[in-house]
């Protein structure tokens, strides 16, 4: 097995078990593993630490399957992490009764680069590493030993990809297209899940628990909801009672499945619903113009900093729609914001809100801090497994 050596001091982050080794740690490498290959990370003085998947395109050079330096990565160790990640999801009562749910969570569920959600009787798997790449065909037979799924669809096709130097990949690894379109019921709502054309692996599960609370706040209350893709939060605040749903989206097809979506759930008031396809920014600013208030506002915007080196220009993009966020809230109102970008931390975020409700004039106060579900578990010594961050904020 090739070695890759590091700095001397280099071999810290490692200690306390962060799973990334950057290009600016290493020293040298000794032999000449392919990309994908596993290799063995090495302190300056020869002490081995962890064996890693090599990604020589990335700056995320390696990333460390095992930190256990006798253990072999192999077939049967996919198979150990991928049925640990799944008996998880059945720890807690709320996940077990998901028809969607997120069964391997990349790092924090030992398996950096691996990516898979469960849709029904299909699971959508994603690899965006060279390591996890390379072990395609053991991680299937794994999730298919582990779920007993008929069905494993492929959509390796984000643009993370790129920078581990592979090229975009989709299609049926097991099983093909059930004849009948797909789709969960989450929280007493169906939901149709494009796997194949949707965002990500064909639906935002990181959302469920949030998407359950607006239903409960909803009640009677006039909602926004901005960046809806498929309408997961607008039928929830329908279920919940909401008066009015105005729901805003720039995607002519995230509309379409959101009305569809509405058509699926024959319960709802549809009367009650208005999607606008629209530029969120551009919208925002015509609804205060005429002088609209909402008593509900969520704004779910894409990931606008994807690394830590977009966050100021990120910084203002979510500053801008959350001073629109507080201007249209009516006295009471009650702001759900949330930001999924990597290089925004927690703390940061909230002083972004913060700022933009003294801009608006605003007093307001947080009611709850808000998170990805536990099918989204978050590795303790790997804080970037945090990326979904939201507030429930209560204006005057
Ligand atoms: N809240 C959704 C997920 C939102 S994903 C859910 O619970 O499922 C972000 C969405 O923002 C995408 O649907 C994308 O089409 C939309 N979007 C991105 N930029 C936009 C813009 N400037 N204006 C309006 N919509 C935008």
């Amino acid at each position: 097995m090739a070695q890759l050596v590091l700095l001397p001091g280099k071999e810290r982050q490692l200690a306390r078990h962060h799973p990334w080794i950057f290009a600016a740690a290493v020293d040298r490498l000794e032999g000449r593993p392919r990309a994908g290959d596993t290799v063995e990370v090495v302190a300056a003085n020869g002490r081995p630490l962890a064996k890693a998947g090599w990604s020589p395109e990335s700056k995320i050079r390696a990333r460390v399957w095992t930190f256990d330096t006798q253990e072999i990565v192999d077939d049967a160790f996919f198979k150990r992490r991928v049925q640990a990640a799944v008996e998880r999801r059945l720890l807690l009562p709320e996940l077990c009764e998901q028809e969607g749910l997120r069964l391997l969570h990349g790092e924090s569920d030992g398996l950096p680069g691996v990516i898979a959600d469960r849709y029904g009787d299909t699971v959508v798997l994603q690899l965006t590493a060279a390591g996890a790449d390379k072990w395609r065909p053991a991680l299937v037979r794994a999730l298919q030993r582990a779920t007993g799924c008929a069905r494993i669809y492929e959509r390796s096709d984000s643009d993370v990809r790129r920078l581990e130097g592979l090229l975009p990949v989709a299609g049926w690894l097991l099983g093909e297209a059930s004849p009948t379109p797909l789709s969960i019921v989450e929280n007493d709502v169906r939901m149709r899940v494009d796997i194949v054309a949707g965002h990500k692996t064909g639906f935002y599960l990181d959302q469920r628990d949030n998407r359950l609370l607006t239903r409960v706040l909803a009640s009677g209350r006039r909602t926004l909801n901005c960046f809806c893709y498929s309408g997961g939060f607008s039928l929830q605040a329908l279920a919940g009672g909401a008066s009015e749903v105005l729901s805003i989206d720039s995607s002519g097809p995230a509309l379409a499945t959101a009305a569809e979506n509405l058509a699926l759930n024959p319960q709802l008031d549809a009367s009650r619903a208005e999607w606008r396809e629209a530029d969120v920014f551009n919208e925002l600013r015509l609804l205060k113009g005429r002088g609209e208030r909402f008593d509900l506002i969520i704004l779910d915007p894409p990931k606008f900093a994807p690394s830590a080196a977009h966050a100021e220009r990120a910084a203002h993009a979510y500053r801008d729609i959350n001073v629109f966020g507080f201007r249209l809230l009516s006295p009471g109102g009650l702001l759900m914001s949330y930001s999924c970008s990597g290089g925004i931390s927690r703390e940061h975020f909230q002083e972004i809100v913060a700022d933009a409700a003294i801009s608006a004039g605003r007093e307001a106060r947080i009611l709850r801090r808000l998170t990805a579900p536990a099918d989204h578990p978050v590795r303790l010594n790997f804080s970037e497994g945090e990326y979904l961050k939201g507030l429930l904020c209560q204006a005057d």
